[in-house]
């Protein structure tokens, strides 16, 4: 049977877990930083490190047939792939937030305010179920300084602690969608034995933390 190839990202918050993950399940393969892909010696899986952004699209497109993301990058992309497992790892939640003497109050007070973020398209769809009508900055890192700057009245960013809030005199309001990273797979992997044992292992490592 042909080699799977999994994608997970390359350097960043996720890597590492990852990594562990695919060693926790037994498998045997050197992690070099410098190589884009990896062959594991004593299983039939190769492994591709991305930019976790561009993972949903390469899985999307079977480039990939497995990856390890955060469901934010799934939602933000719009990638049409399966979600297999979750797997407890990169927990976080993408947050509105205002600066601490702010006269915004609550979701109505985004009316005919601006809000920096790196998500607009989870944004966007937050913003319609409300029926909120907010002019969205897009930037692409850095979110945090946007109010301070005079950017922004909000800012929709991942927090996972809420220090860099914090740090940057802002305070939290409301969450917008909670994340974690998640196994996915494209679309038409169903049936494949290696998969059925690869996910086999990933559950029993899962299960053993619990
Ligand atoms: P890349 O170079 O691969 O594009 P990145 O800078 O976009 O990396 P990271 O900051 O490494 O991304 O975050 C990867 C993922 O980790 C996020 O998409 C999110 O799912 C998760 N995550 C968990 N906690 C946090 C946090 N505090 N801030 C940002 N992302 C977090
Ligand atoms: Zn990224």
């Amino acid at each position: 049977m042909k080699n799977l190839k999994i994608a997970i990202q390359k350097s960043g918050r996720l890597n590492e877990k990852s990594v562990q993950l695919l060693k926790n399940c037994g498998l045997d393969f050197e992690n070099y930083k410098s190589s884009l892909i990896t062959t594991v010696s004593n299983f039939p899986l190769e492994i591709l490190f991305l930019r976790d952004d561009d993972i949903p699209g390469y899985v999307e497109q079977g480039i990939a047939d497995l990856g390890i993301v955060g469901e934010n990058v799934i939602d933000e992309t719009e990638s049409e792939v399966n979600y297999l497992q979750r797997l407890g790892f990169g927990k976080c939640t993408l947050k509105l937030a205002v600066q601490k003497d702010s006269d915004i109050k609550d979701l109505r007070d985004l009316n005919g305010k601006s809000i920096a973020t790196s998500y607009p398209v989870i944004l966007k769809k937050f913003l319609d179920e409300y029926r909120i009508d907010a002019d969205i900055q897009m930037i692409s890192g850095s979110v945090e300084i946007a109010p301070g700057l005079g950017l922004s009245d909000a800012i929709c960013d991942i927090v996972s602690t809420g220090g860099t809030l914090k740090n940057n005199g802002l305070k939290q309001f409301a969450d917008v969608r909670k994340s974690e990273a998640i196994l996915i797979g494209r679309p038409g992997l169903e049936d494949n034995e290696i998969l059925a044992e690869l996910l086999q292992r990933i559950q029993s490592v899962l299960m053993a933390k619990e």
